[in-house]
């Protein structure tokens, strides 16, 4: 028996919580793993998270792997190149000048530009 495989799913809630993403065999699986193991989603129920798929993220998965941590440099350096992620006060880099990612980070780059 063939099962499917997990692809990415970005995640987001109604209560500016951040977005993540996850890997999962269906939207709903994606939701429930973002709500039940992330620990990013705590002012949010199931109905309250969407899911929208992201297929340029499919390829960071690996097998057991459900989340991408914005706290792990290589899934940081995935998240802000493939997914435009950055740091907000959700997933704060204690120091953007330092960050391994700040190359692909527009917001890092806009505010260079700026000064
Ligand atoms: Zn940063």
């Amino acid at each position: 028996m063939k099962s499917k495989k997990a692809v990415a799913y970005l995640i987001e809630s109604d209560y500016d919580e951040g977005g993540l993403i996850v890997f999962a065999k269906s939207r709903e699986q994606a939701r429930n793993i973002a709500l039940l193991l992330s620990g990013q989603f705590d002012h949010s129920r199931y109905i309250d998270l969407r899911a929208y798929r992201k297929p340029q993220m499919d390829k960071y998965y690996k097998r057991g792997k459900e989340i991408m941590d914005f706290n792990d440099p290589k899934d940081r350096l995935a998240l802000v190149k493939d997914a435009g992620f950055y740091c907000s006060e959700y997933n704060r880099e204690s120091d953007c000048a330092k960050c391994n990612a700040k190359k692909y980070c527009y917001v890092w780059n806009s505010e260079e530009g700026e000064g």
